[in-house]
């Protein structure tokens, strides 16, 4: 079985306007390890795609199975033990609490899983060397370039060493050259054996990848 299979998947969004069929008929498998880019124009029904593959949104029809859990058939609590435990997110708006360092807002995932500090040290360290941010522990966000403060979302989204690393056009704020070695990140972590599934609108992102899936009006229309 795979590691992600996702079956037949709609979603429709009730808006007060118009209802919007955000997925239509998804069908889709992933295998552990993989680097899938997830491409497509805006509006296509990406983030929606991700999101559902987090346990953030649920489908109106149709099943995301990881790792053998049926993710919706799980009530609110155990999806969000699902969350924690299965996975990294990092979004395209860093979303980094301004007033903690970089250390604190890596540890953040952490705070409620009853880690020692001991423990927490040592696992911000590890990702924070991992990131190339080890000297710059101390900071704050505004005192890093956007290339840093996307490293630290990255380190953020791997500190409790999820099996899964979902990411939302992670270079969508970046120059190219920053970009790009987000990327070669990316490629780094995926040799280590870290399964990444990444929406990105570039192009030049797809070479990175070694799937590239593409989606138009909610469907996959094309899965390499
Ligand atoms: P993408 O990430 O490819 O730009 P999205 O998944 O964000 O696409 O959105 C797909 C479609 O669903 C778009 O038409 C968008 O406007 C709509 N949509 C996304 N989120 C919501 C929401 N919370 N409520 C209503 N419509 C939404
Ligand atoms: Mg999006």
């Amino acid at each position: 079985m795979s590691f992600i299979q996702i079956s037949d998947v709609n979603k429709i969004y009730n808006g007060s306007q118009e209802r919007v069929n955000a997925l239509n008929g998804v069908s889709l498998e992933i295998q552990q390890g993989e680097f899938v880019a997830v491409m497509g124009h805006s509006g296509s029904g990406k983030s929606t795609l991700l999101s559902m593959l987090g346990g953030l949104s649920h489908p109106t029809s149709g099943t995301v199975i990881v790792d053998g859990i049926d993710v919706y058939s799980l009530n609110a609590e155990q999806r969000a033990d699902f969350r924690r435990e299965y996975v990294g997110f990092v979004f395209q708006s860093f979303q980094l609490i301004p007033y903690l360092t970089v250390q604190q807002n890596v540890l953040l995932p952490l705070v409620i899983s009853g880690y020692s500090e001991a423990q927490q040290n040592e696992l911000a360290q590890a990702v924070l060397e991992k990131v190339g941010l080890v000297q710059k522990r101390n900071r704050l966000p505004d005192q890093l370039s956007g290339g840093e403060q996307e490293r630290v979302a990255i380190a953020r989204a791997l500190v409790n060493k999820p099996p899964l690393l979902l990411a939302d056009e992670p270079t969508g704020n970046l120059d190219t050259a920053t970009g790009e070695q987000i990327m070669k990140m990316f490629l780094t972590l995926n040799e280590e054996g870290q399964t990444i599934i990444m929406v990105t609108h570039n192009k030049e992102n797809e070479k990175f990848a070694g799937r590239c899936i593409t989606i138009r009006d909610g469907k996959v229309i094309l899965a390499a």
